[in-house]
């Protein structure tokens, strides 16, 4: 008889984004002539730059001819990418990484769902709360929870980002093994100062520790002094791992393109004490289950550090702050406190009430689809995340609506 993963049974089975979905499509079909404004999914709407769509087409040219077709490549991507991003993500700010420490890979999810498995299953995990629910589902199918009970897993250690830590976690007194973050924050797009990220990177050292930093909004950030990469902290490249994705950079959300960073010092250790290398642990892996990103996609990756490629990727993600703005300006006028939406496309807004009815109040009332900060984690409730991921138009439309509700 073959049996399941029973872990699997652990999972919370209403998945956030299908709850939402199953909601407005009721409400479309009470309401047919209703118009519905989408800020709720994460997913961009704006078209690759045209840097990328050339290089992407050239690429595409070389693999008709047989004298430039290209087959399998690397599985840790090729080289022509990496050392673009060691240089312009990395060197370039002080941080020394180097292109062998990088791995191409097909996205941040992937990757971020899969780190885990290298890792010891009675490992202590830490988990920010609200969180972008990949990191902490792989970790209950692998098997390093007990049973869900008041929201939370038991086994897993919960790092609540509240009002009053100003959405930012800080090490706890006891023992870590294993620490998620993610900066700029998804979803309530919390930054975090050089110093309190040394916190964390000093703790890590000293308990031997390791965080998987996840950077996929790192392309939204303005100020110079919000570090862009958890290597700007010294003694860093000992401790962590970073994701880093083209998805919310560049629009490649449906193209597929991303990368992680495992510095060669970066260790973990056997029951007997003895340190391993992660970099050839994670390299293990993929050269077993990986076998690459397709050849045009690298190159369409790659047209993003050029000069008309990088002018390009801050011009999209212009666009985006800029209705991030002003739907973080229209809510406070409209008397909701929120945060976010100033280094990352999402605002976190406090509603005064719980989360899904405040979005059935919004998709009700206004038309306007959010996502309850509920499905995020217990301490999300109470919030939405709003997007700004959408065009100046229907973002206008939609806070001239929200603001009506509001104010009447
Ligand atoms: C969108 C997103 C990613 C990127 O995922 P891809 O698989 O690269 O598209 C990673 N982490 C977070 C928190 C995200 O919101």
């Amino acid at each position: 008889m073959i049996r399941i993963n029973e872990n699997y049974g652990k999972l919370q089975s209403s998945y956030l984004f299908s709850e939402i979905a199953q909601r407005v499509n009721r409400f479309v079909d009470a309401n047919p002539n209703k118009d519905i404004i989408r800020l709720g999914i994460g997913d961009v709407t704006r078209a690759l730059p045209s840097a990328c769509i050339r290089a992407f087409h050239e690429a595409v040219d070389e693999l008709a001819r047989d004298s430039t077709f290209r087959g399998y490549g690397p599985e840790q991507g090729y080289l022509f990418l990496r050392e673009k991003i060691a240089h312009h993500d990395y060197m370039t700010r002080g941080a020394d990484i180097s292109p062998d420490e990088i791995f191409i890979s097909d996205g941040s999810k992937g990757d971020t769902a899969n780190i885990q498995e290298l890792f010891s299953l009675d490992s202590r995990v830490a988990i920010p709360d609200p969180v972008y629910p990949v990191y902490l589902d792989t970790n209950v199918m692998a098997g390093r929870s007990g049973s869900f009970h008041n929201g939370r897993y038991e086994g897993i250690v919960y790092l609540d980002c509240t009002q009053d830590n100003g959405y930012i976690p800080a090490p706890p007194h006891d023992h870590l093994d294993l620490i998620y973050l993610c900066f700029p924050n998804n979803p309530t797009g919390a930054t975090i100062s050089s110093p309190l990220l040394k916190e964390w990177v000093d703790y890590a050292r000293e308990h031997r520790a390791l965080i998987l930093y996840d950077a996929a909004y790192v392309a939204f950030i303005r100020d110079p002094d919000v570090p862009r990469s958890i290597y700007e902290i010294e003694g860093a490249t000992e401790v962590a791992i970073e994701f880093r994705s083209f998805s919310k950079t560049a629009g490649f959300t449906g193209t597929r393109c991303a990368y992680t960073v495992i510095p060669k010092n970066v260790m973990a250790y056997d029951s007997t004490g003895k340190p391993h290398s992660v970099h050839d642990l994670w390299n293990r892996r993929q050269s077993t289950k990986f076998n690459g990103v397709s050849y045009p996609v690298q190159r369409a990756a790659e047209a993003i550090y050029s000069d008309e490629g990088r002018a390009q990727i801050v011009e999209l993600t212009s666009y985006y702050l800029d209705n991030a703005t002003l739907i973080r300006n229209e809510l406070l006028a409209a008397g909701l406190a929120c945060v976010g939406g100033i280094h990352s496309p999402y605002i976190w807004v406090k509603t005064g009430m719980d989360s899904w009815s405040f979005f059935d109040h919004l998709l009700e009332k206004a038309g306007v689809v959010c996502t309850p900060g509920s499905g995020f984690g217990r301490c999300g409730q109470g919030y939405v995340r709003i997007s700004a991921f959408n065009s100046r138009e229907q973002v206008k439309q939609a806070m001239k609506r929200i603001s009506e509700v509001l104010l009447t």
